[in-house]
């Protein structure tokens, strides 16, 4: 039996997938939270990590993967076309969708400690040699190469910022910047045609599928 443990910062929200042969982080939060989020794992019995799963390379997502994977000893992977990104450490933010969007785009930074990935995500990747069955789906949209994990034990997606999960039971919506915005609604019935029943995002509250799939229209 597998458990989802969300990990908040005001910044973003990460998850630990911990199940009996081994734990996946999605995300690391930003730089500087390193040793809060190993707090929290260990406050949940969680004392190895076997995979960093990175969903993008924005600095609230990915900024503390250099750090964690050291003091975790585990390999990091992010989507291979943001290789680059990560290699860097920087990132880049586009198209303000909303107006909070606007005011991110001025005052976040767009740079992070680098980490050179362990592993680069294709579609369709299946990552079951960790000990948590995840199957990687290649979202662009938000970023070129932003990746959903899904659970396949458990149902749960872990997508990023493909979209915002709503604050108070609202629906999900668009994130608040997005590259190409014209590829979020076929990335979003990508993951729908994956079956998940479950969906976690970077920012805002998890949602589930039929919430997704009423604010996104059919598959
Ligand atoms: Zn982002």
């Amino acid at each position: 039996m597998s458990t989802v443990i969300p990990i908040r910062f005001t910044q973003a929200t990460l998850y630990a997938v911990h199940g009996p042969a081994g734990t996946a982080l999605v995300d690391t939060g930003p730089a500087g939270k390193e040793a809060a989020v190993v707090r929290a794992l260990r406050r949940a019995g969680i004392e190895e990590v076997s995979l960093i799963a990175v969903t993008h390379c924005h600095p609230d997502h990915i900024g503390g993967a250099s750090a964690l994977s050291r003091l975790l000893r585990a390999p990091v992977a992010v989507g291979r076309a943001e290789r680059d990104w990560a290699g860097r450490g920087d990132s880049r933010f586009y198209e303000p969708l909303r107006p909070f969007g606007a005011l991110l785009d001025r005052a976040m930074t767009r740079d992070y400690p680098p980490v050179v990935p362990d592993l680069l995500l294709d579609d369709g990747a299946v990552l079951d040699e960790f000990g948590i069955g995840l199957d990687c789906v290649h979202v662009p949209g938000h970023t070129p190469g932003s990746t959903a994990f899904v659970h396949r034990e458990s149902g749960a997606a872990f997508v990023g910022d493909l979209l915002a999960g709503g604050m108070l039971g609202a629906r999900p919506r668009p994130p608040f910047l997005a590259q190409e915005r014209e590829r979020i609604a076929p990335s979003v019935r990508k993951v729908l045609q994956t079956g998940a029943t479950q969906w976690y995002f970077g920012h805002g509250r998890a949602a589930g599928a039929l919430d997704v799939l009423r604010a996104w229209g059919p598959v």
